[in-house]
């Protein structure tokens, strides 16, 4: 797998901000020890190291653009990424070679849209978003979902890249299906925005766990469990296994806890605990929660160490190295 390339300003690196959306590595983009609290409008966060997916939501706020527009923009960057093996097309099969896509989005008058196990469609953001706009339902799966992307004009794209094939051959030697934390440090990406009227949208967008069994469904496509946004409170979202966020129903939940007048960042650490009452004898597992509340304070937490969000606002794009329930 490829790694992005990020340019770099090495006078505002330092302070972890810079102005543009710059390429070269990830791993060269240094994070900053604090995580922006600032509340500045508009702004956007995403779930790990998206730079470019930030940056274009960014370029949509900035121009006064919705974010709704802004989220849906910002994550199919990701998508259309084939160096992505976690979102969109080039993402990782199942454990039959079928790459299945799930995603959700969500606007600021809690309406939603979504689609699950979608094959064939690289776009499955727009899909949902098409979902929400164009039908009476919330959720359309598989060959239903495939169907109506056909007759919105989406085209038929083979999304299984030649280094997802091998890489699943490679899988089927042991068939072990074992996720790996932090892969790539990139999973999932959940978005989250609010423009410069206030209003706030959430989008989510993943290739789902890598050689998960056919038909398996996350928590990304979910609303309430990968997203949930109220335009009175604010919204979060989750990347990691899917199954574990699905059963606290985790983004609803951090919602839920900053509307009783918790922070982003403590309602954050209350979702990932719920996780762990859960599972007190076992965290070999991942789960990153981030979250924005009307004023636009953000705030992030995880199982394990390794995960980070970022955030653009006018001031610039900063990574922020999420705090976490183990610490090594
Ligand atoms: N949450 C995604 C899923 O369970 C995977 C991930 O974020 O890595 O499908």
């Amino acid at each position: 797998m490829k790694r992005r390339k990020f340019l770099r300003n090495s006078s505002t690196v330092a302070a972890g901000i810079v102005s543009a959306p710059i390429l070269s590595s990830y791993k060269e983009v240094p994070a900053v020890k604090e995580p922006a609290k600032a509340p500045i409008l508009p702004i956007t966060i995403c779930t790990w190291n998206f730079g470019n997916a930030t940056a274009k939501a960014w370029e949509i706020l900035e121009k006064g653009g919705t974010a709704l527009d802004a989220v849906h923009q910002g994550v199919m960057v990701e998508e259309n990424d084939l160096n992505n093996s976690t979102v969109g097309n080039g993402g990782r099969p199942d454990r039959d070679g079928n790459v299945t896509l799930d995603a959700c989005i969500m606007d600021k008058d809690g309406n939603c849209g979504a689609v699950l196990a979608m094959q064939n469609i690289a776009n499955p953001i727009s899909v949902a978003r098409k979902v929400m706009e164009e039908t009476p339902h919330v959720m359309l799966a598989g060959k239903g979902a495939e169907q109506f992307a056909y007759e919105q004009g989406f085209e038929k794209t083979d999304l299984l890249t030649e280094e997802s094939k091998q890489a699943w051959e490679e899988w089927k030697k042991t068939s072990q299906y074992k996720p790996i934390i932090n892969i790539e440090n990139h999973d999932t990406i959940g978005m989250l925005a609010i423009d410069a009227d206030g209003d706030i949208a959430g989008a989510c967008t993943t290739s789902g766990m890598a050689y998960k069994m056919a038909g398996r469904v996350g928590d990304s496509p979910i609303i309430g469990a990968g997203l949930f946004v109220d335009n009175e409170v604010g919204g979060a979202t989750a990347t990691g296994v899917g199954e574990e966020v699905v059963r606290t129903v985790g983004s609803f939940l951090i919602v839920e806890l900053m509307r009783q007048g918790k922070s982003p960042q403590e309602a954050c650490e209350e979702g990932v605990k719920r996780i762990i009452a859960k599972n007190k004898d076992k965290q070999d597992f991942q789960i990153g929660f981030i979250a924005i509340n009307k004023k636009g304070e953000t705030g992030g937490y995880c199982i394990h160490p390794g995960f980070s969000y970022r955030t653009y606002t006018k001031e610039g794009h900063v990574i922020n190295p999420s705090d976490s329930y183990l610490k090594s």
